[in-house]
Parts: C-alpha cells; sequence; structure tokens
C-alpha cells in the first residue's frame, strides 16, 4: 500500500461522532425545555449545559493542537485571557468553565467550543488596532457560548449536516492537516456556520459585554469594518473565519447602527497603546506570519516550488518559531523529502516539547521512511498527550503492520475500525483484518 495515497484522501466523519449525532433524539428525555441565557425565554433545546461542557472538553484539544497549542509567550497569553476573562464574569452565563487560547496558528480566526474553550489566532491579532478590538472580537465569541448558539444547531438537527460537509470542506483547504495525517478529526465542523441571525445575536451580545467592561464601543465599529473590508479578499487564511462566521454588509450596517444610536458620544478609551505593547514580541516576526499565509496560499494555489520560498524566509525571519518548522516540515512531507521533514519536526518539537502535533508530523515522516518502530514510539507519544484522535490508531496499527507483528496491528485496526468506518485507512485496516482471518 501507498502511504501517502491513503492519506491523501478526505477524511469522512467518524463514526462514533455520527452516532452521536444520529442519537440526539434520544437525548431528549434528559433535557427538553430550557431558559435562554440572554432573553429568558423558554426555548426547546435538547442539550443539556453538562453535555454542551462535554462535547467541548472531548473536541476543543484537538482543535487548539492543530492550531499548534496556545502561544508560548506567556505575557500574551496572560494579556488575551485577562481580557476575556472581565468580560465573560459580565456575560449571561458567568459560570460557564470559560478558557481563553491565544493560538499559534497564523490564519486569521477566532472561535468558540460550546463549553466556553475560545481560541483567537496570531493571525487575527496582527490584524487588530487596538484593545476594544479584541474585547469586541472575544466579546462576540462570548456571545455564541451565551446565547447557546451550538446547542441551538444541534436541537435543529442543522448540525449533522453541517458536520458532513464541513468535515469535507476543511479537507480541501487545509491541506497540511491532511499530509500530517490529522484531518477527520471533525472538530472543525462544531464550529462550522453560524446562521445570520445568530451571527447578528453574537454581535449584539459582544458590544453589550464589551461596553460593560467599559470599551468605547467604536472598537466594535473598528472591528467590523476591519471584517467588511476582509471579506473582499480572497486569501485563503480568511477561509475559515468566514465560512464559520459570515460577513455580510447588512451585518456591518446593522452594528454600526446600534453603535451610533445606543451609544451615543461614548469618551472611553480603546487601549491601543495597551494592545500595541503586549502584542509587540509578536508584531515582531509579523513578516514571517505573512510569509506562512503567503506560503499557504501557493501551496492552495498549487504552486510549491513558491510556497517552499516563503516557508523558507519565514524560517529565516523567526528560526526558533514552532509552527514555522512544523509547516516547513509538513511541506517537505508534501513534497516526499521525508529526511529533511523529520529534521523540522524534530527541531520544532524541541522548541515546544508539552504541544503533541509535532510527535504526530514525526511519526508520520518516520512512517514515510518505513522506519516502524520510530514511527510507532512518536505515534504512541502522541496518543498519550492527546488521545482521541483516530487517525493514531490507524498509524499505530500501520507501524505494527510494518514491524510484521499482526495481533498488535489488528488490535489497533480494530480499534480503529470501532471509529471509523469510510475512507481508504478503513478500508485497509478491514482488508487486513479480514486477510489475516480475524474476522
Ligand atoms: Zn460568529
Amino acid at each position: 500500500m501507498n502511504i501517502s495515497r491513503i492519506q491523501n484522501k478526505t477524511p469522512r466523519l467518524s463514526r462514533r461522532h455520527f452516532l452521536y449525532l444520529a442519537g440526539i433524539g434520544s437525548l431528549s428525555l434528559a433535557t427538553g425545555c430550557a431558559t435562554h441565557p440572554v432573553t429568558g425565554q423558554r426555548q426547546f433545546m435538547l442539550m443539556s449545559e453538562s453535555q454542551e461542557i462535554e462535547l467541548d472538553k472531548e473536541n476543543s484539544p484537538h482543535q487548539i493542537s492543530a492550531d499548534y497549542g496556545v502561544v508560548q509567550d506567556k505575557n500574551l497569553q496572560d494579556y488575551v485571557s485577562g481580557v476575556g476573562r472581565d468580560m465573560a464574569s459580565r456575560s449571561h452565563r458567568p459560570d460557564m468553565p470559560y478558557s481563553f487560547n491565544t493560538l499559534n496558528a497564523t490564519y486569521i480566526n477566532a472561535y468558540a467550543f460550546p463549553g466556553g474553550t475560545i481560541g483567537v489566532s496570531r493571525g487575527i491579532l496582527l490584524e487588530l488596532q487596538d484593545e476594544a478590538e479584541l474585547a469586541s472580537l472575544i466579546g462576540h465569541e462570548l456571545g455564541h457560548v451565551n446565547a447557546r448558539h451550538t446547542a441551538q444547531r444541534m436541537t435543529r438537527g442543522m448540525l449533522a449536516q453541517v458536520v458532513f460537509t464541513g468535515a469535507a470542506a476543511a479537507a480541501g483547504p487545509q491541506w497540511e492537516n491532511v499530509v500530517a495525517g490529522l484531518g477527520g478529526i471533525g472538530t472543525g465542523a462544531l464550529l462550522a456556520s453560524y446562521s445570520r441571525n445568530q451571527e447578528r445575536e453574537a454581535d449584539e451580545l459582544g458590544l453589550e459585554y464589551m461596553a460593560r467592561a467599559d470599551y468605547n464601543p467604536e472598537g466594535f465599529v473598528g472591528l467590523m469594518e476591519m471584517l467588511k473590508d476582509m471579506s473582499g479578499e480572497d486569501r485563503g487564511s480568511l477561509e475559515m473565519l468566514f465560512s464559520t462566521h459570515p460577513m455580510s454588509s447588512e451585518r456591518y450596517q446593522t452594528a454600526v447602527n446600534r453603535v451610533r444610536t445606543d451609544y451615543q458620544k461614548n469618551s472611553k478609551p480603546l487601549y491601543r497603546e495597551r494592545y500595541m505593547d503586549n502584542t509587540a514580541r509578536l508584531r515582531q516576526i509579523k513578516q514571517a506570519v505573512q510569509d506562512m499565509q503567503e506560503g499557504d496560499d501557493l501551496m492552495r494555489a498549487k504552486k510549491p516550488g513558491e510556497a517552499g520560498e516563503k516557508y523558507s524566509s519565514a524560517l529565516q525571519a523567526a528560526p526558533e518559531d514552532y509552527v514555522a518548522n512544523l509547516k516547513m516540515s509538513k511541506y517537505l512531507l508534501s513534497r516526499d523529502n521525508n529526511s529533511q521533514a523529520r529534521k523540522y519536526a524534530s527541531e520544532a518539537r524541541e522548541i515546544y516539547p508539552e504541544e503533541p502535533q509535532a510527535m504526530h508530523i514525526l511519526g508520520m515522516a518516520w512512517l514515510r521512511q518505513e522506519k516502524f518502530e520510530q514511527s510507532l514510539a512518536e505515534f504512541s507519544r502522541y496518543q498519550e498527550r492527546l488521545p482521541g484522535n483516530p487517525n493514531t490508531l490507524f498509524f499505530q496499527g500501520y507501524s505494527y503492520e510494518g514491524m510484521g507483528r499482526r495481533n498488535q496491528a489488528a488490535e489497533k485496526y480494530y480499534a480503529f475500525l470501532q471509529q471509523v468506518n469510510q475512507g481508504d485507512k478503513a478500508q485497509h485496516a478491514y482488508n487486513r483484518l479480514k486477510e489475516w482471518g480475524y474476522i
């Protein structure tokens, strides 16, 4: 079997996730009517608060690792987290287990899981102008959590559909997750596509929370202007942001009108200087972040030669950057330059030993070189650090198979098939189990 052929197939929704969604109807026994935390009205809701938290806990660590973990710049992480916590305490659900994560990822995005895990990428932090804009962005994400938008979508059965198309859509532009065998974890789907009404509600709440936290509401207008301007651009780094949070001129106008009518002549601060101070170290490598974004765009446009140059110059500007090293490694994997890929993945692991993605990439590079003992060691380390990704089971099985250890391989393949029953990996696992007489 050709391992790169298997990896490059579109990942499918895992069976466990599908069963969870398909079985959502049975949850109605446990829940039913709930009071909307914002409006106070009764609404039909199939998901309880503890289920929202559970779903978050199960999925958000995978998304955060796919986004290269939380930044190692502790000052920046504490700063963003402080802004978030202050607003969360003034929100409609102050007791949710919030966490505010400044993500290493270079694309321009922010998201919220239903239990209160919120992510803000380095890419979007570089676009913001002041703390009031940051508060507006986080406020909007808090709005999605407070109005229970994920639970609403699941209740209305909208998410099952979104999950199927969403998982496939994510695999297209996210070439790197596919080449790394990380695709198909399906968490992106949880975040996919809020409705226009939900976006409007999240905007309203975001504005309310940032104003409660004593920021100048003009910051909200600043954020909306930035989003409106960017929504016209064709950049891969913006794709996720706008496919999850749809932008429109109507959304922009609604928000601006609200600021103008409800918050006239507000002289509160925007905290531009404080924002600039706290993001100074990040802005020092702005060029490297842009190079990585452009490299990703070029990969998307199938111009790998030029992409490679961009990743090189990113590395030159920021040799100690975890993402720059890992992106280079994944780029080299896509070019079948596996020994060099290994070098950069090892470097990345040394830079950020707690973040598991590098282990997975390193495992993949060893696997491509048919060094199965080494690949198994890396996948097992990854599995220990971040359990729950079915792909790891497959690659552990594949490593065992390469080592000629059938029993162990069969065990892993079987466990993989418990969770995934479609796609080339599942086909391979099934064929082996049959061939070896296990089924
Ligand atoms: Zn949104």
